[in-house]
């Protein structure tokens, strides 16, 4: 067997392997160890006296199915041995062979995957200077691909679409590219070696693939088909798509905008997509979540879901009516995807006729919806396809709310098969019979407490007490089981009548299993329809969504423009901000961005809301390209391109690289990559280094947008410095969050005005905080002196006069310093080592 064993092991070296013993899946060896270790499970060994045990440890494989997702989770492969022979019916050794694989990207076990999440496989292909990307959701079916010969965003777009496992060819393990992506994106990698005659029965559909688009799918589908073992016959069309179709928001940005997950706990929850998620169902969480990731860039679509969002909100009654309507539907991109692969059980297909019940209503509500408000309809909404022949024949079939086990019966309903029937009936017929037998057994005998029972190992009987049974005469009786206080017999009728219905049970049994699987291959034959339903579902389910976010929210619908770039937003909110601290004690501001002044130049207080700002100017934008309204009073707004951010203090130094050096390489690539259309928020550029380097490099930086890439940019800084550029950048406007000055304290007004701040108020922020008031002294000095140097640095030719500039300019100290005597050699000593910085007055 240990041979059998390795020989299974040898063809799945990454795998850990659940070789089937009986009704235990047992592991071996490493597997063992580290199986043990992760699911805490005892670890003992095989031969335990031989000199060298093999580790062993197993789970029992009813709840195997826990296990292996236990282990995926942790990252792990787990290659499922069975035995493919019945022992009792095999001489020697059963044959065993895998019958599948179950990866991270793959995996399909029962809650493995969080319902309004997708799991993605990804498969990468690396040519010269081209990199392509395809991505698969195994439990929707829906697949993806595109490509670019940009490195940074091939990298932005891996990390958006977050795939648990990526899928290499063997051949290209080692470039350079697959090390850096190794390096960047986290998931599970799989190098896999494509045979030569590959078995894929897998056909993929696109129109005008490439060569190298061609290969790439192919090879994704022969490492699906490696680990599956079977055809996927859900598989979607490919949707092939272009990343400039989109807004492109370099990953950074969705990080620290938080847009999909909390950067803390790098959950959903506490990010924007948290926050605005009111979905019903399962495929409108995942379809949001992919709006999300992919604003819209063409004004069409985005105008239609606008005015849907719109129509929506105009009806409010039917609204949610249409929302708990959604509420009642499963997930029916998985449960197509269930009844495809034939794993679908009787629940699963009761869930799909309760779903499908839901859309007559649906239907009228839309209808009504579709009616404007002036009495006019339209065709806004298109009506949901109905199914109602499908329905009808599920319900026909199968009985109201059916167990999970399609191999115990009581799955079709009555009336359905007539051969079912007269086997029900036999049955039924057959527990008369008992009863009867029960009492005429009573009579003959004279013993009131016979009764006839049954059990799994010695079927029907007739139970009477010991006592009885001793005195009883009676030759029909044959003894057959003796308990402590009872003998159970059997008779030649009982024993008859036994076959009967015990062969009707396993009969109607089977024909039960037969009849179901009927039904699942019939709705097989409409899954792509079923896709399709389930895609308008979910569709629908985000806009009603958006009209609910919008309305309760108080968000507007903006006017999009496009004739020309101005950004102009009324009283804008930050969402999230808004909702921690309440509606009425946020300060809402406005923007105003034209291409005569598309650069703003923000100072400010710490604390005083420069990126809470910032932030939400990005979110109005991303909401409105998505199709949701925005958290302002009034909003006109152009279609952004691009958004490039940097805000918030960075944890970059996971990676490896300093602050400083990744801030400088994402300006690199936002200036180079910014058009016109484009936004760019820069907060705090340049703090990372001294600071007469980071003023030089801010300013240079502002030159070059405004003169070069013109895209609309808000830029915070503490640096002062920056606000007198004003006078010399025709674009650029000076803006700050105002404070004021109460009994000594610094009060945030939270409100963006015109004009430089007049001072960076560091220090009262500092007294916030309760540093001693010596030290906040000592600090004020400094800040007073070294404000008067910085002045008389920018401002050579100004009037004011420094005291030590007079002592440098009446006396320069002598060239050749040992004509001095020793005396003066001492004090110059002395002089050279004071800091005049830290000396008390
Ligand atoms: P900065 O970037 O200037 O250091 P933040 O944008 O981080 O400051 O804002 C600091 C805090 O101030 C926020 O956490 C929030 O509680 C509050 N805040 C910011 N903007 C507003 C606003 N418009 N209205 C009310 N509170 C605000």
């Amino acid at each position: 067997m240990m041979e059998q064993y390795n020989e299974m092991k040898a063809q799945y070296p990454d795998a850990i392997l659940f070789f089937r013993l009986g009704d235990f899946y047992e592991m071996f060896g490493d597997d063992a160890v580290e199986a043990a270790n992760l699911l805490e499970i005892t670890l003992t060994s095989r031969n335990k006296k031989a000199e060298n045990p093999v580790p062993m440890c197993g789970v029992p494989h009813h709840s195997a199915t826990d296990y292996i997702k236990r282990l995926v989770e942790a990252g792990r492969k787990v290659a499922v041995c069975e035995q493919m022979e019945d022992p009792k019916q095999t001489k020697g050794m059963v044959k065993r062979e895998v019958v599948r694989v179950v990866t991270p990207g793959t995996i399909l076990e029962e809650d493995a995957i969080p319902t309004k999440e997708n799991n993605y496989l990804a498969a990468c292909y690396y040519a010269t200077n081209k990199y392509y990307l395809t991505f698969i959701d195994v439990s929707t079916g829906e697949i993806q691909l595109t490509h670019t010969d940009d490195w940074t965003q091939f990298i932005n777009e891996l990390q958006t679409v977050a795939p648990t496992e990526i899928a290499i060819a063997k051949h290209q393990e080692d470039l350079e590219a697959v090390k850096q992506t190794q390096e960047t994106v986290k998931a599970y990698y799989s190098f896999f070696e494509q045979p030569e005659q590959t078995e894929t029965q897998i056909a993929w559909e696109l129109s005008n693939a490439s060569e190298d688009e061609g290969n790439l799918l192919n090879f994704l589908f022969a490492y699906l088909y490696s680990i599956q073992k079977q055809a996927l016959n859900h598989v979607k069309p490919v949707h092939r798509y272009e990343l400039s179709q989109f807004l492109q928001m370099n990953h950074y940005a969705k990080v620290q905008l938080e847009l999909t997950r909390s950067l803390r706990t790098q959950k959903r929850k506490g990010s924007l997509l948290w926050l605005i998620d009111r979905t019903k169902t399962a495929m409108g969480g995942r379809l949001l979540h992919q709006w999300l990731e992919k604003p819209l860039l063409r004004m069409e679509p985005l105008v239609t879901r606008h005015q849907k969002v719109e129509q929506l909100m105009n009806h409010y009654f039917e609204r949610v009516d249409l929302m708990v309507s959604l509420s009642k539907i499963y997930d029916l991109e998985r449960l197509v995807t269930k009844i495809s692969l034939g794993s679908a059980n009787a629940r699963d297909v009761d869930q799909l006729r309760y779903s499908l019940g839901q859309i007559p209503l649906i239907n009228q509500l839309l209808t009504q919806i579709n009616q404007e408000l002036d009495g006019v309809s339209s065709e806004i909404f298109e009506l949901l396809p109905t199914f109602e022949a499908l329905h009808q024949l599920i319900d026909e079939v199968l009985v109201d709310e059916p167990g999970i086990s399609i191999t115990e019966g009581n799955i079709i309903k009555t009336g359905y098969n007539e051969e079912l029937d007269r086997y029900h009936d036999a049955l039924a017929n057959g527990q008369q019979w008992l009863a009867e037998l029960q009492m005429r057994e009573r009579e003959l005998t004279g013993l009131k407490t016979l009764k006839v029972g049954y059990n799994k190992v010695f079927g029907y009987y007739i139970e009477i007490s010991r006592l009885q049974a001793a005195q009883l005469e009676d030759d029909r009786y044959i003894r057959k089981q003796t308990l402590a206080n009872n003998e159970r017999f059997i008779t030649e009728e009982l024993k008859e009548m036994e076959t009967t219905i015990l062969s009707a049970q396993e009969k109607s049994v089977d024909l039960e299993y037969r009849l179901f699987v009927e039904l699942r291959n019939k709705i097989n034959e409409l899954i792509s329809p079923l896709q399709y339903l389930a895609s308008q579902v979910a569709e629908l389910d985000v806009l009603c969504n958006f009209a609910t976010v919008s309305e309760t929210e108080g968000y507007v619908r903006a006017d999009l423009t496009t004739t020309n770039k101005d950004i102009y937003l009324k009283d804008s909110r930050h969402p999230a901000v808004e909702k921690l601290i309440g509606q009425a004690a946020f300060v809402p501001n406005d923007l105003t961005v034209t291409p005569g002044q598309s650069l703003l130049l923000l100072t400010g207080p710490n604390m005083s809301g420069k990126s809470t700002y910032m932030r939400q100017v990005a979110f109005c934008v991303i909401l409105n390209q998505i199709g949701c309204f925005v958290p302002a009073r009034e909003a006109r707004l152009p279609l952004i391109d691009q958004i490039f951010t940097r805000i918030g203090s960075a944890d970059d130094i996971s990676s490896g690289q300093s602050t400083f050096m990744v801030e400088m390489m994402e300006t690199n690539y936002a200036i180079s990559q910014a058009t016109e259309r484009s936004l760019l928020l820069f907060d705090e550029l340049g703090r990372g280094t001294a600071t007469f380097d980071g003023i030089a490099l801010a300013e240079a930086i502002l030159y070059h947008i405004a003169n070069k890439v013109r895209a609309a940019t808000i830029f915070s800084t503490h640096f002062h410095e920056l606000t007198e550029l004003d006078e010399k950048i025709p674009t650029m406007k000076n803006v700050h969050v105002g404070a004021t000055e109460h009994e000594g304290e610094v009060v945030f007004l939270h409100k963006i005005l015109d004009g430089p701040a007049d001072k960076s108020y560091g220090i009262h922020v500092a007294k916030l905080a309760g540093l001693p008031q010596t030290l906040l002294d000592h600090s004020q000095t400094t800040l007073t002196e070294l404000e008067s140097n910085a002045y008389r640095l920018r401002h050579p030719d100004a009037e004011q006069m420094s005291l030590f500039d007079q002592v440098v300019v009446a006396e320069p100290l002598p060239e050749k310093v040992n004509q001095l005597d020793e005396n003066t050699q001492q004090v110059l000593n002395e002089l050279e080592k004071i800091d005049i910085n830290r000396m008390t007055p």
